[in-house]
């Protein structure tokens, strides 16, 4: 694109016929994805819908280059649904393979880049399939976009994405992070105390957040330790032969309760559990 602000192509090649001057008063709310079925050039466009009762208003070419063939103000005739057609603009791509069906990554790149664009001009919002882009599929009986609705799908859509924030100055939510699963092995409270006494964990309320369940056990060793006391004959850590015994018993419920309750301890007292249950 000469400019991807105002939507100037690099090419404009404009129809003569096959398009519809205007929109019918309708208001323009979407995005229509095309593939070629063929390698085109924006020239080869305009030559095959010569003869085809058909338009599209852009062409991306393999080589990313972009053409205008019906002004965004006139209806093309691309969707095979003429709701759709007043209501859209519609963007072709070429293919670089037909077996299987592929665009090139300049094609796809900068077909993004103007759905991106497209939305931002004609504030459609944040590019989302089925909200204001759309396959021709969607509107007829065809396999149209090919790879764009199916294995070049995903990265097309974080493209025009990725390109919608950059052109609009917005840096999407960062994805919440997945939470570490509760530790397997049994913890090292000695090893623990130690960190504690060197500061790591800091004090108070932070502390007993950051060692959640071993809090006791750990602060207990903090203390023998600060006190110069020798370590206790056996490890201090939570007994989970007896957590096991009062699981049993039923004092720590079922499920998500008797998860929440017994913390990051569950996966060794249901261990412990399964085993006395024989399970
Ligand atoms: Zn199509």
């Amino acid at each position: 694109m000469k400019n991807w602000n105002t939507l100037e192509a690099d090419v404009d090649l404009i129809m003569n016929k096959h398009y519809t001057a205007g929109r019918g008063g309708r208001r323009l709310d979407k995005v229509i994805i095309h593939h070629n079925a063929g390698n085109l050039s924006i020239r080869g466009c305009w030559d095959v819908w010569q003869t085809r009762q058909a338009s599209a208003h852009y062409q991306v070419q393999s080589d990313g280059k972009i053409g205008q063939l019906v002004w965004d103000r006139d209806t093309a005739w691309h969707a095979g649904n003429w709701n759709a057609n007043t209501t859209s603009i519609g963007i072709e791509h070429a293919d670089v393979s037909s077996s299987p069906w592929k665009v090139s990554e300049a094609c796809l790149d900068n077909g993004a880049h103007l759905v991106a664009a497209i939305c931002r001009y004609y504030k459609l919002g944040r590019p989302a399939w089925g909200k204001n882009v759309f396959g021709h599929k969607n509107f007829s009986a065809t396999e149209c976009p090919a790879s764009l609705a199916e294995s070049q799908h995903k990265a097309y859509m974080a493209r025009a994405q990725y390109w919608y924030d950059h052109m609009t100055g917005t840096t999407p939510a960062k994805p919440t992070p997945t939470p570490k699963p509760a530790p397997s092995v049994p913890p090292n409270i000695d090893a623990l105390a130690d960190a504690v006494i060197r500061g790591e964990y800091g004090n108070g309320e932070e502390r007993k957040r950051r060692l959640g369940a071993n809090y006791t056990a750990v602060q207990r060793r903090v203390n023998e330790k600060l006190a110069g006391k020798k370590p206790a004959a056996k490890p201090s850590g939570p007994n989970i032969d007896a957590l096991a015994d009062a699981v049993i018993r039923g004092e720590y419920g079922n499920g998500e309760e008797r998860k929440r309750r017994l913390g990051n301890l569950y996966d060794q007292v249901q261990k412990r559990v399964n085993q006395k249950l024989g399970y």
